[in-house]
């Protein structure tokens, strides 16, 4: 929760007006545990700074790592810089993966290439353009932080106040239709009025470069934009893509199944149109501006 012996941060643009996402802030979680649902990317790097400068109050920062070789890697070396840099200003910042009940420790790029699973967690776009359906956040991240809230003593009697990073260009995500019986989801960004930039502009000001996206490399949320601009700016990741997207329409074909595309409905990435599209209607609808990556969480 924000701190009340701390002033609101200078800077912020003020809320938009958006009566239902700013009465969904309140009431904040009224528990013992408090912890930040760190995504690794501006916002939630921007709640974790103001942790350190006492702004908030907060007991743990927790990433969960949907995967070494599934997250983007710049987000990963940002982690291996920033967790000592918040360790040392007395913010603790625990990583946390899915184990699953063999013990194995789970990695949403693996399991996607699986040749033996029958269904798709991420949500790759059908033949006819629709969303497939989207497993990934609620098993990769949702419930480990969920795991890890309830480790920590979070229960439904008493639940843990989770600070989401909302910032005011996208009030419209702060809801808790998602959120689980052991916590409280609060966005402090919301009630400081800090916008996207504003969040950037405390993480230089701390001393810290501003964090890539953050989100799975190969997100089909990302669209035939953000699939363009890795052809032009990483080509190595874009032919990965390829090979995954190629992996996953063999086993779907082998099961009688229908060609999806990480990119838009029925086309391949390989046949994308050089030029990089303007923001279009995949996007708009999954929201593509998301700098917490993907997953709205
Ligand atoms: S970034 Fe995309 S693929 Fe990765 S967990 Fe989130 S929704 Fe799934």
């Amino acid at each position: 929760m924000i701190c009340p012996t701390r002033p609101p941060v200078s800077g912020g643009v003020g809320v938009p007006a958006a009566p239902d996402a700013l009465a969904s802030v309140e009431p904040r979680g009224n528990t013992n545990l408090t912890v930040i649902s760190y995504g690794g990317g501006v916002q939630s790097t921007a709640l974790c700074v103001l942790a350190t400068q006492g702004v908030l109050g907060v007991d743990v920062a927790v990433f969960a790592n949907v995967g070494d070789r599934a997250e983007n890697p710049q987000t990963l070396a940002y982690l291996t810089r920033f967790i000592p840099w918040a360790a040392e200003r007395g913010l603790e910042v625990v990583e946390r993966r899915w184990v699953d009940r063999t013990g194995k420790v789970r990695d949403l790029y693996d399991d996607t290439m699986s040749e033996t699973r029958r269904s798709i967690d991420i949500p790759v776009w059908m033949a006819g353009g629709a969303p497939g359906n989207r497993k990934c956040t609620g098993n990769y991240k949702i419930a480990v932080v969920g795991r890890e809230l309830k480790a920590r003593g979070a229960t439904s009697a008493s639940p843990a106040t989770v600070m989401v990073g909302i910032s005011t260009d996208e009030y419209q995500r702060a809801n808790r239709r998602h959120a689980q019986p052991w916590e409280i989801p609060t966005y402090p960004l919301l009630e400081l009025g800090m916008s996207r930039q504003d969040c950037a502009n405390l993480i230089e000001r701390a001393g810290l470069p501003v964090p890539p996206k953050s989100s799975c490399w190969f997100c089909p949320l990302q669209g035939a934009r953000g699939w363009a601009k890795k052809r032009r700016d990483d080509p190595d990741t874009f032919a990965a893509g390829v090979v995954l997207e190629d992996r996953i329409n063999e086993t779907r074909v082998r099961l009688g199944r229908d060609r999806v595309s990480l990119a838009v409905g029925g086309q391949p990435l390989a046949d994308l149109p050089a030029a990089e599209p303007a923001l279009f209607g995949d996007e708009a609808f999954n929201g593509g501006g998301c700098d917490e990556g993907y997953c709205w969480t």
